[in-house]
């Protein structure tokens, strides 16, 4: 039988990877989602015959966790909102570093019961206790801090708390933590390993509570990456192969997509897990002086239309908004009047990555009209009319000009170079990060202020009665 579950942990493996490099287009994500789905439901299936599962006598109770479990995801998943989607990422992910994390715990007591006297080390092996201990802090840190990004990013928890001398806090907590790891590492019983426990989970909370709320995805991207490590970790600790490769897989990715996200925002890792950004509200008003100047839907709808080339750059309110759709009857629209139109998509635009692609092909809008922020930064210069919809910090010139503004270094994209700007947001409010947009009180800008699904409908009209 074990030929049979190794065959099947390969086929898996295989599935894995293949269907992460297919989830790297739009054009192929759905497959990739579901060969790595196939994947997982045969590494699973697999586990059963597992030799370490032989004589294990509650196969029916497995099988019953594994169903409420699936039966509950599946519902959740097919309710949530795209805009609730990083939370319920936060939430997913959270439980995987807990059940590594409930897994080392329960391979420590079962070491520390077995011991009689001598240590868990010897009782384990060295190798397979340190493993463990490791599996066990980081699965723990990464369901704790992710309880916690779930709370901020559903806005149970405010968005940064910075609690006097933070790092030194952590520091603490660390180190009791390792002295903690020490004393499991070598006695025989259950009380060092309860604290161990508490102490890891205590530094996740302490880790995550003063970071920024606009950093929540990098964060939850990292915890990821750390869930990866902490379940290949468990697969050695069980001899478990599936899910040493899955592990592997899970930490590579979501350390690099961590790097990514801090790249697209120029900011380092250890600046947004330490510096608590967003914590302080930023100077509002307009630095450069000069007013809002405010136009209509139609007369905003009637500079498109008249114009060669325009490009839309959505963003997170265009998620709130559900507008994706009359904002593509609006496209449609535009182009029987010859205008030629374009989507500039920036890498962090919205709460997670690959936000707004994802929204626009909901839609129906054509992969080859969605550019990324390289490919199309170079055209705002000569472009007639740019639509900003439900964006903010990705548009922000101060960005590129201010340096004294706590976004300065993130690329963005150069909208301000184009001829005309309209904004659709519903008040004057700063964006995501607290940060005020010098855009908004530039000479060649206007604001259009209304839910963007409304202000979209009603463009729709102006631009149909024409
Ligand atoms: P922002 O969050 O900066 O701004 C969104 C704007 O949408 C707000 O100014 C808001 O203004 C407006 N808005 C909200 N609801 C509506 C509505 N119903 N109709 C019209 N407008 C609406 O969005 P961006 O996409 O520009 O920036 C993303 C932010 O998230 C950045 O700070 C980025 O760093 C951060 N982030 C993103 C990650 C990712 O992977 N995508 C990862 C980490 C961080 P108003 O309230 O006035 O309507």
């Amino acid at each position: 039988m074990d030929w049979f579950v190794q065959l099947s942990y390969f086929v898996a493996a295989v599935l894995f990877i293949f269907g992460l490099k297919a989830m790297s287009s739009p054009v192929t994500a759905r497959q990739g989602v579901m060969w790595a789905g196939v994947g997982m439901v045969l590494a699973t299936a697999a586990t059963l015959f597992h030799p370490s599962v032989e004589g294990v006598g509650n196969i029916t109770l497995i099988i019953l966790a594994v169903a409420i479990g699936g039966g509950f995801a599946w519902f959740t998943a097919i309710k949530v909102k795209m805009t609730e989607m990083p939370q319920m990422v936060a939430v997913y992910n959270g439980l995987g570093g807990g059940s590594a994390g409930a897994i080392a715990a329960v391979a420590l007591l079962q070491g520390a019961r077995a011991t009689e006297g001598t240590s868990v080390a010897a009782e384990m092996g060295s190798d397979v206790a340190v493993l463990a201990l490791l599996g066990g802090v980081i699965g723990s840190v990464a369901f704790s801090g992710s309880m916690i990004a779930w709370a901020k990013l559903d806005e149970r928890l405010k968005k940064s708390t910075l609690v006097e001398n933070h790092q030194w806090w952590n520091v603490g907590l660390a180190v009791v933590t390792a002295l903690l790891a020490l004393w499991v590492y070598h006695t025989g019983s259950g009380f060092p390993i309860l604290l161990f426990f508490l102490a890891a989970l205590a530094l996740g909370i302490f880790i995550t509570v003063p970071i920024g709320g606009a950093d929540m995805p990098v964060v939850i991207s990292l915890f990821n990456a750390l869930t990866g490590l902490a379940v290949g970790f468990k697969g050695y600790v069980l001899g478990n192969l599936a899910l040493i490769i899955a592990g592997t897989v899970v930490g590579a990715a979501g350390m690099l997509l961590t790097v990514l996200m801090a790249k697209a925002m120029n900011r380092s890792i250890a600046n947004i897990l330490f510096s608590g950004f967003g914590a302080t509200p930023s100077a509002s008003g307009s630095s450069e002086g000069g007013e809002m100047k405010e136009v209509g839907p139609a007369d905003g709808a009637y500079m498109m239309a008249y114009a060669d080339r325009v490009v839309i750059v959505p963003g997170y309110g265009l998620a709130v908004a559900q507008a994706q759709h009359k904002l593509w009857e609006m496209v449609e629209l535009l182009q029987q009047h010859d205008v030629e139109v374009k989507f500039a998509i920036h890498p962090v635009a919205g709460r997670m990555p690959g936000h707004m692609n994802v929204l626009l092909a909901e839609a129906g809008v054509p992969y080859d009209m969605i550019y990324d922020m390289d490919e199309i930064n170079e055209e705002f210069e000569g472009t007639d009319v740019v639509l900003i919809i439900g964006a903010n910090d990705v548009v922000n010139p101060a960005a590129r000009e201010d340096e004294s503004s706590p976004i300065y270094g993130m690329p963005i994209l150069n909208v301000d170079y184009a001829d005309n700007v309209l904004v659709v947001k519903r008040g004057r409010g700063a964006g995501f990060s607290g940060v005020e947009n010098t855009l908004f009180f530039r000479d060649n800008t206007r604001m259009v202020f209304g839910d963007a699904q409304k202000v979209v409908a009603e463009m729709v009209q102006t631009v149909k009665s024409m």
